[in-house]
This record gives C-alpha cells, sequence and structure tokens, in this order.
C-alpha cells in the first residue's frame, strides 16, 4: 500500500504547527530515507510507502505524545481538519452526517492506492465500517483512521457517543469501526 502525499504532509504540519524546533527533531528522529523524503518536498499528489507514513506517526507519538501510539489517534483528528475539510468543503455545509461518514469513508481511495473502508450497515445514527486489503496492518495507523472518522463526524456537526473499535493488530480477524452518534 502506498499513501497519498497530502497524508504524510499533514504529519509533517503537524509537527510544524509546534514550531521550527519541533520539525527539526521529527526529521532528526526519522530513518535517512524518510527523512530524504520530507527534505526533498512531498508531492501533494505523489505516493509514497505505508512504512514512511507509519514512521512520521510513531516518531511524532514518541516525541510529542505518551510513546503508547495514542497521541496517533489525535493526529488522524488534525489530519481531518487539513484535508478532509479542504477535499469535501461544500458537503460539510450542505450534508448530512451519513452522507459526511460515507465520504470520509470513500476518501480512503485518496489517501491509499490500495485496500478500502467499507460501509458494511449504516442508519441515520449509526455505521459499521470495514477496512480491508491493508497487507500489513499497524496500530498506529488504525488509531490514525479511527481520528479521522471520528472528526469527520464532529465537522459534520454531530457528536460521537458511541465507538466499537475491532483490529487486527489488537488479535480481531478484520479492522472494524462502529460508530454512534447524535446531532448536536
Ligand atoms: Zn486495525
Amino acid at each position: 500500500v502506498n499513501v497519498k502525499g497530502s497524508a504524510l504532509r499533514a504529519r509533517l504540519q503537524y509537527a510544524a504547527d509546534k514550531g521550527e524546533e519541533a520539525s527539526r527533531l521529527l526529521l532528526d528522529h526519522l530513518s535517512p530515507s524518510t527523512r530524504t523524503l520530507c527534505e526533498t518536498g512531498l508531492l501533494v499528489n505523489g505516493w509514497y510507502p505505508f512504512s514512511a507514513f507509519v514512521e512520521l506517526n510513531t516518531a511524532l507519538d514518541r516525541l510529542f505524545g505518551q510513546g503508547d501510539l495514542s497521541l496517533c489517534y489525535e493526529i488522524g483528528r488534525y489530519a481531518c481538519d487539513v484535508n478532509l475539510k479542504t477535499l469535501y468543503k461544500i458537503f460539510f455545509r450542505i450534508g448530512s452526517v451519513q452522507f459526511i461518514v460515507r465520504r470520509a469513508a470513500a476518501a480512503w481511495r485518496v489517501n491509499y492506492d490500495d485496500g478500502q473502508m467499507r460501509v458494511l450497515a449504516e442508519t441515520n445514527d449509526w455505521v459499521h465500517l470495514r477496512v480491508t486489503g491493508v497487507p500489513a496492518p499497524h496500530r498506529a495507523h488504525c488509531l490514525s483512521v479511527k481520528g479521522w472518522m471520528v472528526r469527520a463526524v464532529e465537522l459534520s456537526g454531530a457528536q460521537v457517543i458511541g465507538l466499537d473499535e475491532r483490529c487486527r493488530t489488537l488479535g480481531d480477524p478484520e479492522c472494524e469501526f462502529e460508530f454512534r452518534w447524535k446531532k448536536r
């Protein structure tokens, strides 16, 4: 699986928001190959290795979080603000929560060149999603996807009131999310 440059750039921007020192610190903690990628300028629409995406998330979590990957959830939320809002600006004003959730799931194909996020079942205040086709799932990625989806629900004017997750990295057969929300 390859990841879109815009997703990697959101991670660099997360550090940049904390200041120049934070950006430098992040670069210093990357492997030589990922560092070179980041320094030579990531193309918004370019495709980059999944491993570089995981590395950026885990490095940010070590440097600015608790080192337990929980920051990856926050980074996913941040990336949703930065990227999904730009992509579907108009829909956030006119769309229903259900509609936004579907768009957010469909944005999988914008962010990754393989795998998918499918809506298995839905009502007007609940959705059941499954992620498939990620050859080597990583908890940092799944937490980031979870943050992305929760933020999408919030941006559409609702509040997540229930969240159930199953994850291959936690021993479950599939990576799945169930969200329940209420309109604010
Ligand atoms: Zn997972």
